[in-house]
């Protein structure tokens, strides 16, 4: 089965009403379209280079491997045009458009209850662990690609961009340098092979991001996300990859005086340099803390 649907998709693109842009990324730009009174959020790929089209396949390729899933961005259809690549994609909501993201609710309604954050951290490991079980790794965990599905507070969690991601082979680590800097593990800034737990590992900085309540790193949420080790916001990538290899965060008492110990824990396991200590995504669902049976209140 190939890819993308090449059945006269100048046709297919047509049928789609464009409408506001929702966001844009490393490799393309997001929009709303309609079709047939129904929005969806259309992903447009520019062909570049060979190596842009072949990742366009690939991302293609692993959205369908991992599609359906309640938390991950499900993929309507993907067809190729002559400039460009087109990625059809239900559409998250967060509220507006545009405030599609898991951070921009902090913008709109102030800081995550720890139950709330919990809650987060529960989806995304139940997309990664059902993505691990087909056999893919999302290697690019970060605000930027977990979403809301509608602007409620039992809003889903739905993850996407799996423009990183790749396929696990059978027997041997996965390989190459792919994720964002803050996010990305130890493990593939070495330049080592690697397994799902580097997804465990980006999910430790949003957590921490989302549990941080004081009103300096509310700021940097406001204005485009907090990292563990780029407090600053304003570090170069090899200054941040040298802090994320060696380990050196802190949670700012000031910050963090009053988040659970539960929670401080699971981020320092998440945020482990060894990878076997980290907690994989069934780990995270036998969380007690995740799953909504910690001791603490938020
Ligand atoms: P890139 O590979 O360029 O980072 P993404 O797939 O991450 O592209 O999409 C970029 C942004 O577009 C996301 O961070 C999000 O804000 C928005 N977006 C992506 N997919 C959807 C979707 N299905 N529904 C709503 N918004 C989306
Ligand atoms: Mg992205």
């Amino acid at each position: 089965k190939p890819s993308f649907d090449a059945v006269e998709p100048e046709k297919k693109l047509a049928q789609y009403e464009m409408g506001a842009e929702l966001g844009q990324g490393a490799f393309g730009v997001v929009k709303i379209a309609t079709k047939s009174g129904v929005q969806y959020a259309l992903k447009i790929v520019k062909k570049r280079s060979k190596l842009c089209d072949a990742m366009a396949e690939k991302e293609a390729e692993l959205l369908r491997a991992v599609s359906p899933h309640d938390n991950i961005v499900g993929l309507v259809d993907a067809f190729e045009l002559p400039t460009e690549y087109a990625f059809v994609m239900d559409l998250a909501r967060g509220g507006e458009a545009s405030r599609v993201q898991v951070f921009d609710r902090i913008c709109d309604n102030g800081p995550f209850s720890e139950r709330a954050a919990a809650d987060v951290v529960r989806q995304v490991a139940l997309a990664l662990d059902h993505a691990n079980k087909r056999g893919v790794c999302h290697r690019d965990i970060k605000p930027e690609n977990l979403l809301l599905t509608d602007g409620s507070d039992k809003a889903n969690v739905k993850l996407c961009d799996f423009g990183c991601a790749a396929f696990i082979p059978k027997d041997q680590p996965v390989t190459g340098r792919w994720g964002t800097a803050g996010y990305m593990a130890p493990e593939v800034i070495r330049g080592d092979g690697y397994g799902p737990a580097v997804d465990s590992f980006s999910l430790g900085a949003p957590l921490l991001a989302l549990l941080a309540v004081h009103s300096r790193v509310l700021l940097f949420i406001l204005l485009g996300g907090y990292n563990p080790f780029d407090p600053g916001g304003d570090s170069a990538d090899p200054v941040i990859e040298k802090r994320v290899l060696s380990n050196q965060w802190a949670f700012d008492p000031e910050c963090f005086g009053s988040v659970s110990k539960e929670a401080k824990d699971l981020i320092t396991k998440l945020l482990s340099t060894a990878p076997e200590r980290r907690p994989t995504s069934s780990d995270l669902l036998a969380n007690k803390w995740v799953m909504g049976n910690a001791s603490a209140a938020p």
